[in-house]
């Protein structure tokens, strides 16, 4: 007997039409997206692989290449999130059994320490309590110890509102015949980063936060260093997706006349990482990285006039982005949140990983960075501390 008929109704739910609020996005990402962005994003498909497209990917790596400050002819963006990167550059990089050296101070540590063990790396990791950074020292110290061949590095831990002091380590890894991935999803476009000078090997960032584009692309780019390794591995990486032999042809990096079908990439996504990438080069680099700087040192003067405490209590050790507040004592940072949430329609966070419980996250980044948007912030915090219940212990 033949199936003839449908079973499965259509699901009530599915005819009623989409609702999405409006949200202010101030947490750590994503970030709320202007509408030169949106139209972008909203303009007709075209196909992955047709000659514009090839263009709008050409025009996406120069301004990778400016915004990482790099002439690394390796430089793309991912289809996909941060993650996508992350998972890129190790499973790239490194090789079954090989020993890469982790740097956890927060959440993001942790995942690629998982990730490099997943693919059947030797993971050495150096841990310290969220807040906490990373001495040059202590650096080299462990790379003298495991000897790895990736060192990896969060320069904007997100988790715990740092940013990790980049002078000297590149260098330290070189020495020490190691590869340098740092990871700049939250800090991107915020902190200055300059990849070709600091000698960082592999550096990818989001789409979602300071660069405002919508979630699900990730810029990265390899070093010559990177690449040599890459290009001469034993054995095939681990994922076919994210194997860079093929992505390098996709994005017109590996010199052949023709582009081969890979996989078909965002193309919306793309539109609007390029409108993104094309904001921060009309704004210029070093204006942006000063204005989140003000726009920060702006909202934490707000915080501390509140009563509040911020978790990192060094300035300089500051992230411009995405800024940490102790919890206040007696308070349920839950009941908080929750409540800016309800009356004000704005995101801001609790930790993540090992930071939860010891700070709420407000973030300003790039189209959102605003003294208007901190005085939003502000009030809506002091309207939650004014009226959400203090425990008496
Ligand atoms: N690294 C950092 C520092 C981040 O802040 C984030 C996102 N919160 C990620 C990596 C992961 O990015 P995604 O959620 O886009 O995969």
């Amino acid at each position: 007997r033949s199936v003839s008929s449908v079973t499965i109704p259509p699901p009530a739910c599915m005819l009623r039409p989409l609702e999405a609020p409006f949200r202010y996005l101030f947490g750590p990402g994503p970030s709320n997206v202007p509408p030169r962005i949106l139209a972008a994003s909203g303009r007709p498909i075209i196909g992955h692989l047709h000659q514009e497209m090839y263009q709008i990917m050409d025009d996406i790596k120069k301004g990778i290449q400016y915004a990482f400050q790099t002439e690394n002819n390796m430089t793309l963006a991912m289809s996909g999130s941060g993650h996508t990167a992350m998972e890129c550059a190790v499973f790239n990089t490194v090789e079954p059994g090989e020993s890469v050296l982790v740097a956890i101070n927060g959440i993001w540590g942790e995942r690629v320490a998982e990730i490099a063990e997943r693919m059947g790396a030797k993971v050495h990791t150096m841990v310290k309590t969220p807040g906490g950074y990373f001495t040059n020292e202590e650096i080299e110290q462990a790379l003298a110890k495991h000897k790895p061949v990736l060192f990896f590095l969060t320069h904007g831990e997100s988790s715990a509102g740092l940013v990790q002091p980049m002078d000297g380590i590149g260098d330290l890894c070189h020495k020490h015949n190691c590869l340098l991935l740092v990871d700049t999803v939250a800090s991107l476009g915020s902190a200055p980063i300059y990849m070709d000078q600091q000698n960082i090997d592999i550096l990818y960032t989001g789409s979602q936060k300071a660069l405002n584009a919508p979630p699900g692309t990730a810029p990265i780019s390899f070093s010559e260093r990177a690449c040599h390794k890459m290009f001469n591995r034993k054995t095939k990486p681990v994922s076919y997706l994210l194997d860079m032999t093929y992505l390098s042809n996709y994005w017109g990096c590996d010199g052949k006349p023709a582009r081969i079908y890979h996989h078909t990439g965002p193309v919306s996504g793309f539109f609007a990482l390029r409108e993104s990438l094309a904001i921060l080069a009309e704004k210029g680099l070093e204006n942006s990285w000063r204005h989140h700087r003000e726009v920060a040192e702006y909202l934490w003067k707000g915080l501390e006039d509140l009563g509040l405490q911020l978790f990192i209590k060094d300035k300089e050790l500051r992230l411009p982005s995405v800024t940490t507040i102790a919890i206040p004592e007696g308070y349920n940072w839950r009941e908080l949140l929750a409540y800016i949430m309800k009356h004000h329609q704005m995101e801001m966070t609790g930790g993540l990983g090992p930071s939860v419980g010891m700070v709420m996250r407000v973030g300003l980044m790039g189209y959102n960075c605003n003294k208007g948007n901190a005085d939003m912030a502000l009030a809506a915090l002091a309207d939650a501390l004014k009226n959400c219940p203090k425990s008496k212990a």
